[in-house]
């Protein structure tokens, strides 16, 4: 699967870490890590910018991490015009924070730093494949 089928709007098909597509469309959001200095990449690489090696893994990340930051987005990109407003989350899972879009779902009032947040694999209408958090109690919906 190319690249082209991530997120609501993909601006690219090639890439070296095409792979992750694949590995979200079996449910799995992955990042990588560096085999020679143990460096944890998100969004994935293929090269450490650290060490500067590519003997690179995938790693699964975990399934919950808290809300580190995050943001309104009230005016959106080019393709993402739809969805706004949206909410933009940096989320810690310790060893890696990932960036993505807090459900739709949320209450903006609810939102906390700190709350715990699950990732969740998306596959909209059109084919394309995502992710995005939700509070760790709505989890069994
Ligand atoms: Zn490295």
């Amino acid at each position: 699967m190319g690249f082209e089928k991530f997120g609501r709007k993909s601006y690219t098909a090639q890439t070296k870490v095409a792979e992750f597509v694949d590995r979200l469309a079996q449910g799995e959001i992955c990042a990588t890590r560096c085999r020679s200095c143990g460096r944890i990449y998100f969004p994935p690489r293929a090269d450490c910018s650290f060490c500067l090696g590519d003997a690179m893994e995938w790693v699964k990340i975990p399934e919950t991490g808290k809300l580190a930051s995050f943001t309104r987005v009230y005016y959106a990109p080019a393709g993402f015009e739809a969805d706004v407003p949206y909410t933009l989350a940096l989320v810690n899972f310790g060893d890696v924070k990932v960036f993505g879009r807090l459900s739709s779902a949320v209450e903006e009032s609810t939102i906390k730093i700190g709350m715990d947040l699950k990732p969740i694999v998306l596959e909209m209408p059109d084919g394309q494949i995502t992710y995005e958090f939700i509070p760790v109690e709505e989890c069994g919906r």
